[in-house]
């Protein structure tokens, strides 16, 4: 029988509310997403710092703020992000990591890490031309190797984000000698709308992904997708054991109405009941991905 089915919503990630008004910038905003959400079926909330009218941040404060509002007010696993290319330097991308470390009541269970290097120059597909072309996202093996430390010693756990197949098989090898630990939690990132540094979220694009993945280890995957819609990746994800991460920061929704994240967990809800799936809690969640239990998460004492 296929697991029950994780969603997480991913709420803002550099969308602005210039493409859909419903994007969550502060802390406040994030938390009532959380809550929402809830409501409506997701388990895990991933979200990216925002200042106040929108800009990307990488100010560990507004990072331990969000945390802490959102287990203020729901039971969400919490899920941040790692700064990406928005900082330069593994130590400083890592800087809020380790704060949450000495501060457990603001500490994300999970954040997203990147398994690999990619090219992300955009093309602008009505003009028919590239935006830069010169954007790299680099991500070493050595660099995978000290997030994974730092993680570690604070006490939150990598999500395994990848992007093509060669990320699968580094997760395998990160696996293979104790990098990384089981069960690991690999998120499938296709990319649409003139990015192209993922597969198509098309069933090909997905079928790729899933014939690579390390299925030989204990894993759980689950599915996004930047710029398009998550629906075709969803699918297969429902069809073949795999989760969800649909989210507004991903992109705007349009053909849905530019929805709340509320209303597009509840749109998947409603596609994976039809799926024969049903949707797990966030504590059943928990117990899925090996996280602590969230009395477990929040009450512990810093040492
Ligand atoms: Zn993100």
């Amino acid at each position: 029988m296929a697991p029950k089915l994780i969603i997480m919503a991913r709420v803002n990630e550099r969308m602005y509310r210039t493409k859909n008004p419903n994007i969550p910038y502060t802390a406040d905003e994030i938390a009532q997403n959380a809550v929402d959400c809830e409501n409506a079926g997701a388990s895990i909330i991933h979200f990216h710092a925002r200042g106040p009218n929108g800009e990307q941040s990488s100010d560990p404060d507004v990072y331990l703020e969000a945390v802490e509002a959102v287990r203020a007010r729901s039971n969400l696993i919490v899920d941040s992000s790692l700064g990406q290319n928005l900082v330069k330097g593994d130590e400083n991308r890592a800087a809020h990591i380790r704060k949450m470390g000495e501060n457990i009541a603001a500490r994300a269970d999970m954040a997203a890490v990147d398994v690999g290097s990619t090219n992300i120059d955009f093309f602008d597909l009505e003009k028919g031309e590239f935006k830069t072309t010169d954007n790299t996202y680099v991500n070493t093996t050595k660099t995978l190797m000290f997030l994974s430390e730092v993680m570690k010693s604070a006490g939150v756990r990598p999500h395994l984000t990848c992007w093509t197949i060669p990320f699968l098989r580094t997760v395998d090898r990160l696996m293979q000698i104790g990098v990384i630990d089981e069960p690991a939690f690999i998120q499938l990132a296709f990319s649409e709308g003139g990015h192209m540094g993922s597969h198509p979220c098309t069933t090909e694009g997905a079928q790729a992904f899933y014939n690579h993945l390390p299925h030989h280890r204990k894993i759980n995957w689950t599915v996004t997708v930047m710029g398009g819609t998550l629906l075709p990746a969803a699918a297969y994800a429902m069809e073949h054991g795999g989760h969800i991460s649909p989210g507004i920061g991903d992109y705007e929704y349009p053909e849905l109405g530019y929805p709340t994240n509320a209303k597009l967990v509840e749109f998947f809800v409603t596609l994976a009941r039809a799926y024969g799936r049903e949707i797990a809690t966030p504590a059943e969640a928990r117990q899925m991905l090996g996280l602590a239990p969230l009395e477990a998460s929040v009450t512990r004492v810093a040492s």
